[in-house]
């Protein structure tokens, strides 16, 4: 299969912004070679894929695009080799990883390690949303039965496993994304991580999670919270991330009327929207 890459040249301070723009406007995936240039693939060859970045990016910013672009087909096995060899390990809190493939961390005792494979599905650990989570899961862990919505490269259901979860359930309305989260199961030998294709109407109706994860974005985030909330048994932890600092207030007067209690926030910051990254780690009362 050949992707369309669009490459961005945007100043390294703008580099997030671009990248969740990217991935409003549908992209499989992106990486960032160097800094100030982000390469995005898209499945789908579209003769105005400028043009859709452009209307994408104003839809979301209020700023006409001021970046030069350049659109150009590549075989899959390209990109994905540039991907692959730009791929870092993560080191989350004392005794948590997340590394590429075949990377052995420096690290003496028991560690939780979790292995992706950098490729068509988002989160190889990197983004600020997805830390945000990775830490909470480690410090508030273990959790017994867990549930990540959006899970894209799997990342955060396979903390989730790999910090002592006896089962989870990964879910992604998106094939591809999927079929990297069933590769990073396969090489985390991680039996108790079950997949499926769709969203939170994919679970039975009843199932209930002490342990639901959300790394989606603000207006997805406030359609689903009561369908999320539904899902966290009494007493359980919700997991939110991907909302802008602007979307913070809203969002928790939300969670508030369906039930969900503060128990810790982080505001990560992203120099190109002048806010930041707004993430909630919520109670169930
Ligand atoms: N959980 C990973 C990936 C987050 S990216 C991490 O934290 O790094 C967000 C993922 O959510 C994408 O893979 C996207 O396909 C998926 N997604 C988008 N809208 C969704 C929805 N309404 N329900 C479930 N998944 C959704």
């Amino acid at each position: 299969m050949t992707h369309v890459e669009l490459a961005v040249a945007a100043p390294a301070e703008a580099e997030d912004t671009v990248a969740v723009v990217l991935a409003a406007c549908g992209t499989t995936g992106a990486w960032i070679p160097a800094p100030g240039d982000v390469r995005a693939y898209f499945r789908t060859p579209s003769p105005d894929l400028e043009l859709r970045f452009a209307s994408c990016w104003r839809r979301m910013t209020g700023e006409e695009l001021a970046f030069t672009l350049r659109v150009r087909p590549v075989p899959d096995e390209d990109w994905l080799a540039g991907y692959r060899a730009a791929a870092r390990p993560i080191h989350i809190g004392d005794r948590f990883w997340v590394v590429p493939p075949d990377f052995e961390p420096d690290v003496t005792g028991p560690a939780a390690m979790v292995r992706i494979e950098p490729g068509l599905g988002f989160g190889t650990g990197e983004h600020p949303t997805t830390r945000a989570l990775l830490r909470w899961i480690h410090d508030a862990g273990p959790f017994r039965r867990a549930l990540d919505v959006g899970t894209g490269s799997g990342v955060l259901a396979l903390a989730a496993v790999a910090g002592g979860a006896e089962a989870a359930i990964g879910l992604d309305p998106d094939g591809l994304a999927l079929e990297n989260a069933a590769r990073n199961r396969d090489l985390n030998r991680a039996r108790g991580l079950a997949l499926a294709r769709g969203s939170l109407d994919a679970v039975a109706p009843g199932a209930r999670f002490d342990l639901v994860l959300a790394n989606l974005d603000g207006p997805a985030l406030d359609r689903l919270l009561p369908a999320l909330a539904g899902r966290v048994a009494p007493g359980g932890r919700l997991g939110v991330a991907g909302a802008l600092a602007s979307e913070r207030s809203p969002l928790l007067t939300r969670s508030r009327r369906v039930g969900l209690v503060l128990m810790d926030e982080r505001l990560d910051p992203d120099p190109a929207s002048g806010g930041g990254w707004w993430s909630g780690w919520l109670r169930r009362a």
